[in-house]
């Protein structure tokens, strides 16, 4: 039998945090790759800090904001974020909801007098009708089919008619009519991004955060596993080493799990039906500073690949140092909509396509990195494919959570003097591990609260 308590599959921010919190000397965490942080690693090619995606933290949990300050010695930049739309030739500030004087006539007023018509902003999310219902009464018919309809093809592959609401939360901003009045009629006089001000390291890229609760973990790097016998709690691994378990924490991707561990028909199909999007990244150093000004940009375009475009340097606020610039540009393809083209031919338009855009002239180098499991999509049957599956789970000791289909956690609870709540044999962490709508503040918790219930 192993020597330590728990074992940890992955050395995410889930897998890492849960080892902190639990006692690094409890735990050992078997990871894939050569290096700990999963999503949140970040990479330096050609002198630049390239994040998986690019990562912020706009974390408002105090805790989470002392362990990320802490990890870097306090040398981290705070700043309040710029972030633009690209809309076929317009740039127009975000959100675009609240910024309407941008757009041509007559799109402007046509999508004004709807907002107004709806009246239904700050409409109550419901479970019941799909995220093209919430926008078309929340925005009106021709803001949501030009605007967000458009980017969320982009972004989510699929129509907004395939999202339930679930995962929305305070995601999409829902502006006061006054604000759209306001911002109809001309600038808006000060910022409504619900993203106010975000955190980033000033060195080393997103990783960086990670520093405090990585070290000391007891982690086997290039260690993938390969199946799981739940039954006999062994865990066998691509080179055929076999280990056996007392507690597993299992950070990996849910469907990637079942499928390893030997589940019924039933289930496997369940676990396929979870869907998720990839993401191409496209990294390109240009040749010369960024000729428009924002932190983040979203491409509504449908004709174009680029679907948001990040200024590296922008997040270390770094402007006026001489590092290359370095801009991530985010293309997503998922079973729904597969790309049609190689990585490297898509990575070739999508650098005319920021010339055309007139952000860059011409660009010193570009590479590609691709992101296999990205973004959860909150469709319509994912709610009762996910119970299928954690009622299978169930039978090998993982606890039911009361909100364990909720996209979102709400993490009140981690303040209380005593947490009531069980965890089994088996637990699940993490954005995919849980299958959950999380950011790198709620891996943090999720990990602290397993340290607090498992200690
Ligand atoms: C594109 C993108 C942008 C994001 N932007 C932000 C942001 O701006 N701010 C923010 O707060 N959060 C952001 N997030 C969310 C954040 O990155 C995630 O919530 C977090 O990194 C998930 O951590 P995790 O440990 O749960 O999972 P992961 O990071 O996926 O960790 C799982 C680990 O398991 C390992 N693994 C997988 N398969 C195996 C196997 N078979 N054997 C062994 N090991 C295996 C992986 O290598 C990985 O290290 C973003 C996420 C994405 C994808």
């Amino acid at each position: 039998m192993p020597t330590e308590q728990y074992t940890i599959l992955g050395a995410g921010i889930s897998g890492l945090s849960a080892s902190y919190h639990l006692g690094h000397d409890k735990c050992k965490i078997y990871e894939a790759n050569s290096y700990a942080g999963g999503h949140a690693y970040t990479h330096k090619v050609d002198s630049v800090c390239w994040d998986e995606g690019p990562h912020i933290s706009f974390t408002k949990n105090e805790y989470v904001k002392k362990l990320f300050e802490e990890s870097v010695g306090g040398q981290y930049s705070e700043f309040p974020v710029n972030v633009s739309n690209y809309y076929f030739g317009d740039y127009i500030p975000h959100p675009a909801q609240s910024n309407l004087s941008f757009l041509k006539e007559p799109l402007r007023t046509q999508c004004y007098e709807q907002m107004l018509a709806s009246g239904t902003l700050n409409q109550q999310d419901n479970i019941s009708s799909s995220y093209l219902d919430w926008l078309k009464s929340s925005f009106g018919e021709v803001f949501t089919q030009n605007l967000p309809e458009r980017y969320t093809k982009k972004y989510w592959t699929v129509g907004s008619a395939e999202l339930a609401v679930d995962w929305l939360g305070e995601r999409v901003y829902r502006p006061d009519l006054e604000v759209v009045e306001n911002g109809y009629r001309g600038i808006q006089p000060e910022k409504t991004h619900y993203i106010n001000k975000v955190r980033y390291p000033k060195a080393g890229g997103f990783i960086s955060f990670l520093n405090k609760i990585k070290i000391n973990a007891n982690i086997e790097y290039s260690s993938t596993v390969k199946s799981i016998n739940l039954e006999k709690k062994q865990i066998l691994f691509s080179d055929n080493r076999v280990v056996s378990f007392n507690k597993l924490i299992n950070t990996l991707p849910l469907p990637q799990f079942i499928k390893m561990s030997g589940a019924p028909f039933n289930v496997l199909e369940a676990a396929s039906n979870l869907d998720c999007t990839s993401l191409l990244l496209v990294n390109i150093v240009a040749s010369n500073r960024l000729k428009k000004d924002f932190h983040w940009m979203y491409v509504y375009d449908d004709a174009m690949y680029a679907t948001r475009i990040t200024s590296m340097n922008s997040l270390t606020d770094d402007t006026l140092s001489a590092t290359p610039e370095g801009i991530q540009v985010e293309i997503y393809e998922s079973n729904f909509k597969p790309f049609k083209k190689s990585h490297s031919e898509i990575a070739n338009y999508v650098k005319v396509e920021l010339q055309k855009m007139n952000i860059i002239d011409s660009c010193l180098s570009v590479h590609t990195n691709y992101i296999k499991n990205a973004n959860i999509i909150f469709n319509h049957r994912r709610r009762e494919n996910q119970d299928i599956v954690l009622g299978w789970l169930a039978g090998y000791g993982l606890d039911r959570e009361a909100d364990d289909l909720e996209p979102m956690s709400k993490w009140d609870h981690l303040n209380q003097p005593s947490l009531n709540k069980k965890m089994g044999n088996l637990i699940l962490a993490g954005r995919f591990g849980q299958w959950k709508y999380f950011w790198s503040d709620d891996c943090i918790l999720r990990g602290l609260e397993i340290g607090i219930v498992g200690k």
